[in-house]
């Protein structure tokens, strides 16, 4: 594999270089005020990049999964019951892991490729006027079919019903790449990574919680210690943590954030919806389609590409992985071999994302796909020169 050429993994995405210096840095004492004057703003940043009012920041040394672990194991008990979809890979995982600690899941089961139901939801939460729910679960972005949920439209099916269930989403593949609101959401807790929208290495996951998160708290009784958020807030509170913080990452997430503001966040997210749309006129472009049933339902951070009848996704992934030394994804679960993915968030252009369609067009060409090289690299290129934002020239 080339560490020349960007990956087009939905994650980890490509880490910026600024970023990587600033993960380099020699050992600080973590109980030194040093650590918490490097501290404080990463925890601020990442409240302004949630859209955050009220509540709490905690960032662990863990990755996504921990994340999911930590928002149920420090707010429920067992036996308690949640309500998910299972739409994708993703969304099945954190249904396992509440599974796993034993947690009774209503699984509302949902064709992948489509997103979450809101009528069917609203009417499980209507359905159940003991509130014997807990908690609500989502995945705002299922990284697996790249599907994007309403999460704001879960929030009005909730309280259409009057439901008084916690309400958990998981950001991993869309926070810091698509418009994220916490507070307007009325989300209690928010799952992040660091190594999607963050362009970090992989290692820290990192949780929005509401004042309502922080009261179940106290009355949860699922076993928790290494993520108990208990701990955190009150070591944050003296401007530390409980044990020793991933201190390099922290470094790299301050930059991270404001790599993400100088650009703007709006900004931000006005470049992966273009870059997202260059790579869906690509896919038309070669006859093939999202796997995301409606347009209403396409990920701006990741596409799973169905491709044709006797073709199989995988190949194409391997092939570019081993004659070109170019990273795609493949296809997971039920969708294995009917797609491949291609990762469009972080640190990416549209000169980049032009690279890696010309690859994926070389890899359909070698493996004798029914495509003309360049047709989707055309139309990519075509929408990208017609929406293209003046770039701001350097003073220096
Ligand atoms: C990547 C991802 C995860 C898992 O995160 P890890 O950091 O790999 O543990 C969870 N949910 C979604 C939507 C993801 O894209």
């Amino acid at each position: 594999m080339s560490f020349q050429n960007p990956v087009f993994i939905p994650g980890p995405t490509n880490i910026p270089e600024a970023i990587r210096k600033a993960c380099d840095m020699p050992t600080l004492d973590h109980r030194s005020p040093a650590f918490a004057r490097m501290f404080t703003p990463a925890v601020a940043g990442v409240k302004r990049v949630l859209k955050m009012e009220a509540g709490e920041i905690i960032i662990l040394p863990s990755t996504g999964t921990g994340g999911w672990e930590a928002a149920v194991s420090n707010t429920l008990s067992p036996g308690d019951t949640v309500l998910a979809a299972r739409f994708g890979m993703f969304s099945h995982r954190w249904i396992d892991l509440c599974q796993r600690h034993g947690l009774n899941v209503q699984i509302i089961e949902t064709p992948w490729g489509q997103g979450a139901p809101l009528g069917a939801i609203e009417a499980a939460l209507r359905a159940d006027t003991g509130h014997a729910i807990k908690a609500v679960l989502a995945t705002h972005n299922e990284t697996a079919t790249g599907v994007k949920s309403d999460v704001a439209g879960i929030r009005r099916a909730m309280d259409v019903a009057g439901h008084p269930a916690l309400f958990m989403v998981d950001g991993v593949s869309s926070i810091g790449s698509m418009p994220f609101e916490f507070t307007r959401w009325g989300v209690d807790i928010a799952v992040a990574g660091s190594q999607k929208g963050f362009m970090l290495p992989a290692g820290l996951a990192i949780l929005g919680i509401s004042p309502k998160a922080i009261a179940a708290m106290e009355g949860a009784t699922l076993p928790r210690a290494f993520f108990d958020f208990r701990e955190m807030l009150t070591a944050y509170a003296r401007g530390g943590y409980p044990y020793t913080p991933t201190v390099g990452l922290i470094a790299g997430l301050a930059r991270s954030i404001e790599m993400l503001e100088d650009e703007g966040l709006e900004n931000v997210y006005a470049r992966h919806t273009r870059l997202a749309e260059g790579v869906r006129r690509a896919v038309a472009a070669w006859g093939m389609a999202p796997y995301a049933a409606t347009p209403d339902l396409y990920s701006d951070t990741v596409t799973a590409v169905r491709v044709p009848e006797g073709c199989n996704g995988t190949d194409l992934v391997t092939l570019a992985a081993s004659k070109y030394g170019v990273a795609f994804g493949v296809g997971l679960g039920e969708v294995a071999g009917k797609v491949f993915r291609i990762g469009h968030l972080g640190m990416l252009t549209d000169v980049m994302v032009l690279a890696g369609l010309a690859t994926a067009e070389m890899c359909m060409a070698d493996l004798g796909w029914p495509v003309r090289l360049g047709r989707g690299v055309a139309a990519a290129q075509d929408f990208y020169r017609g929406s293209a934002p003046a770039m701001a020239l350097a003073a220096e």
